[in-house]
């Protein structure tokens, strides 16, 4: 039977009806999966894993490749990974047991960027190939293959949905009109530390508690007119945290493929291209932090499934050199020519784990153990993170990110002394003598980006988490004792309802707090802002705030009586979010970031927009971030179907500014700031409109970088009722202004106000505003020049943005 069941192993041409990488020719996730599926029923050389279930729930898979005697022994190896990836539980014998008999193990991630869908075809043809083809067959004695047919397997159905409608159309191929992640679209990339997301946590939860593979191959595409395959070695410049030994072994694996790709004929194969080592954040990015060789490609671009001709002199490649010694002539470029190139590269990193298996194990287990001396060796010994903290959720949740990337974190069962300071019992200790010290390392130490030939970093500057999240975190050089025990997850010290009465005083210092008020005015409970506190009363408020308090880590005053002068809310306002018709991420963030906080909105379009009477149906607008063109225009109907296209133009605008005048609460995330400041005609500049694209220009730059601001003369608005009179702020290419009448600076820079990251001629921002407020007829505009929850990340600012939807409503 069983040998009946081998003959019957269907090749993907088989299955789908169409060879993977076919002209026009896409399968979706169902037919991706029923394959891998069918594959690892019928073959003993496949495996597959159902690793959870996806954002719009659909499963997502991990497919195992390895011997068939691999695949008896799946458990022992996974345990052998575990202690390679961890060489404080290594015993000379153990190593030298594993040397032996442990096979290398890569991992190959596919589709993360759902448009990006070469490798989401490819990936059946590889797992086919590995299983049938004996040159390949007999390497996986000494290797398991992991494979992730899609990183996310919503958007592919949503690419391959949309190309399919409009397969034979004008709009062939065409951009879609939202998001291919329900919430963080493209940025599903830039969560790896993070962890936000569903998917980011199911693979972050495989890699470093259960494979911990020494190589992770991360398969993209970028743009239709440039190389057509990009492959290490990367760009400078190296973070200062990653082990040269790692780079090396980037730098090979990158060499490896380039190698098999010429030698099969192929050109065009580029090295040194856009991607730097610098960042963290990336799927190729976090598992470097972690010991493993981290690497992408990026193929050159076909119209989704559509062929694509390109003269040869209208492709930009670099001229003919050591790093690209083939140009592509030119020609007619396919899905199935990036499935080709994929292919070949994925082969050759299977023949180049599978040989020289032995070499990267030693080089996993020598990596950790670097890391591990590192630490013992102090500067920094540990970071602490004590309890007493302005927001203990966000204490909490910077804990637990660290606990998701499986860096240890332990928890003081007594106080002790360190660093000249007493801590008490409680706090968090993060000791850098552990084998992914660098992930901890480089997400709690300031980032001092310095630009190589004037180039601005791949992706942002800096991402120190205890200032994005607003959260102290000491740091000590040398060696303490402290009774520590050691935590798997990190919940807030419980709050309470402390004195008696039945009115209660919240300071609105934690973003719980925002997350109680959104409760409570849902409930139809009345608010009241008093100075720096709100007030509340009741029984009902009582319980709600009780509840919350204890879950959340904040704390509540009861009195019998307080003031109740201020400004009142009694309901929950009615929030518009405008999604724009551009697949816009940071409208997917906002989205995202409102719903973990329970705060109730509406999505309104572009058609919505123009039937105007916004006022009868919201109190409150916010525009993400997005440019004035991009706002008024979208995109244009020969790009997108007539429905799409055009934004929200005159019609739109006009009914913004009406519905402002009317009394409505207009808030602008950063880019959209421009189209207010004009649309609306406030006396506010933006003095870095028409901005620089680099730091090669003479002008201020920043990319993706924390700022010091100071609140000065903020005070009094409802937008920073309980925010710390300083705080860090995140800036990506964000907007500065300066305001004249009417308008108020509520944040404003101080003199060299960079904290982390990168930027040039910061002295430009100095005494310029970050955070604007300005009254229009009877509304008002609120302008962020900054990213208030900038991928999910900035726990320390959401509170402005709570503050402007839920407080500043009319
Ligand atoms: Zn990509």
């Amino acid at each position: 039977m069983t040998l009946l069941l081998l003959a019957l192993l269907q090749s993907p041409a088989a299955s789908l009806g169409f060879e993977p990488g076919a002209d026009s020719m896409l399968a979706d996730w169902k037919q991706v999966s029923t394959y891998m599926n069918g594959l690892a029923q019928r073959s003993p050389y496949v495996h597959v894993d159902t690793l959870g279930r996806t954002t719009e729930d659909r499963p997502f898979l991990l497919v195992t490749i390895t011997s068939p005697a691999n695949q008896a022994r799946l458990a022992a190896i996974k345990r052998g990974q575990k202690l390679l990836a961890d060489p404080r539980l290594l015993t000379d014998t153990l190593l030298a047991e594993l040397r032996a008999t442990q096979p290398a193990v890569i991992l190959i991630s596919n589709n993360i960027h759902s448009t990006e869908i070469a490798s989401s075809q490819m990936g059946m043809t590889l797992a086919y190939r590995l299983a049938t083809d004996p040159a390949l067959t007999r390497l996986l004695d000494s290797l398991v293959v992991l494979m992730i047919p899609s990183m996310n397997p919503d958007g592919l159905d949503t690419v391959v949905a949309w190309y399919r409608r409009y397969k034979g159309t004008r709009y062939e191929g065409g951009p879609l009109p939202w998001l291919y992640h329900k919430y963080v679209g493209h940025d599903n990339n830039r969560d790896w530390f993070m962890v936000t997301q569903a998917e980011t946590r199911l693979v972050t939860r495989m890699l470093y508690t259960e494979w911990f593979p020494e190589v992770v191959y991360d398969v993209h595409q970028m743009g239709q007119n440039g190389v057509r395959l990009f492959v290490p070695p990367f760009q400078d410049p190296v973070n200062p945290n990653l082990d040269p030994a790692l780079v090396a072994g980037m730098n090979l694996v990158g060499a490896q493929m380039a190698s098999a790709l010429y030698d099969a004929g192929l050109t065009g194969v580029a090295h040194q291209q856009s991607y730097d080592l610098w960042w963290h954040g990336g799927f190729r990015s976090t598992p470097t932090r972690h010991n493993m060789i981290g690497i992408l490609s990026e193929a050159a671009s076909a119209r989704i499934a559509s062929p694509l001709t390109l003269p040869a002199d209208s492709v930009r490649q670099p001229p003919r050199g050591v790093n690209y010694p083939g140009p592509w002539p030119g020609g007619t470029w396919r899905l199935g020519d990036i499935v080709r190139y994929e292919l070949v590269a994925s082969e050759a990193l299977v023949r180049l784990a599978a040989r020289d298996r032995t070499s990267f194990i030693d080089r996993f287990v020598a990596l950790g153990r670097r890391q591990i001396d590192a630490g013992r060796a102090g500067h920094p010994f540990a970071y602490i993170l004590p309890p007493s903290q302005r927001d203990p959720e966000a204490w909490a949740t910077l804990a637990n990110v660290l606990l998701a990337g499986r860096v240890e974190v332990w928890r003081a069962a007594e106080s002790f002394d360190a660093g000249n300071r007493t801590y008490p019992a409680g706090s968090l200790v993060v000791p850098m003598a552990q084998p992914f010290r660098a992930h901890a390392k480089d997400l709690l130490e300031v980032q001092r980006y310095t630009p190589v030939n004037d180039r601005p970093p791949y992706d942002v500057a800096g991402w120190t988490l205890p200032f994005t999240m607003g959260v102290r975190a000491d740091v000590v050089d040398a060696p303490f004792t402290a009774n520590l025990v050691k935590v798997d997850s990190v919940v807030p010290v419980p709050g309470r309802i402390e004195g008696t009465g039945e009115m209660f005083v919240l300071r609105n210092r934690s973003n719980g707090e925002s997350r109680a008020v959104a409760a409570l005015l849902s409930a139809g409970q009345s608010v009241t802002i008093s100075g720096d506190s709100l007030i509340v009363r009741g029984a009902q408020a009582r319980r709600i705030l009780g509840e919350q308090a204890a879950v959340h880590g904040f704390s509540v005053r009861a009195v019998p009586v307080a003031p109740v002068t201020g400004k009142t809310l009694r309901h929950l306002p009615r929030i518009a979010l405008y999604q724009p018709w551009t697949g816009n991420i940071d409208e997917g963030w906002t989205r995202w970031v409102f719903e973990q906080y329970g705060i109730t909105y509406a999505t309104v379009h572009d058609s919505n927009l123009r039937l105007g009477k916004l006022r009868q149906r919201f109190d409150v607008l916010v525009l993400p971030n997005e440019s004035a063109p991009g706002l008024l225009q979208g995109v244009d109907s020969t790009r997108i179907p007539l429905q799409y296209a055009g934004g929200m133009g005159d019609a739109g605008a006009n009914a913004i500014s009406e519905f402002v005048r009317g009394g409505g609460t207009l808030v602008c995330l950063d880019g959209s700031s421009s189209f207010a400041i004009s649309r609306l005609n406030l006396p506010v500049v933006n003095i870095l409109g028409g901005g620089a694209s680099g730091p090669q220009v003479s002008l201020f730059y920043a990319p993706g970088s924390i700022f010091g601001v100071a609140l000065g003369g903020g005070r009094g608005s409802p937008v920073t009722v309980g925010v710390p009179d300083s705080l860090d702020i995140y800036f990506e290419n964000s907007a500065a202004f300066t305001v004249t009448g009417t308008a108020r600076a509520l944040a404003t820079y101080p003199a060299e106000p960079l904290r982390s990251g990168y930027a040039r001629f910061q002295e430009r921002l100095e005494g310029k505003a970050a955070l604007v407020e300005v009254p229009v007829g009877s509304g008002r505009v609120i302008l962020f020049g900054m990213r208030p929850q900038f991928r999910g990340q900035t726990h320390g600012t959401f509170k402005l943005l709570f503050n402007a939807v839920l407080l500043a409503a009319p």
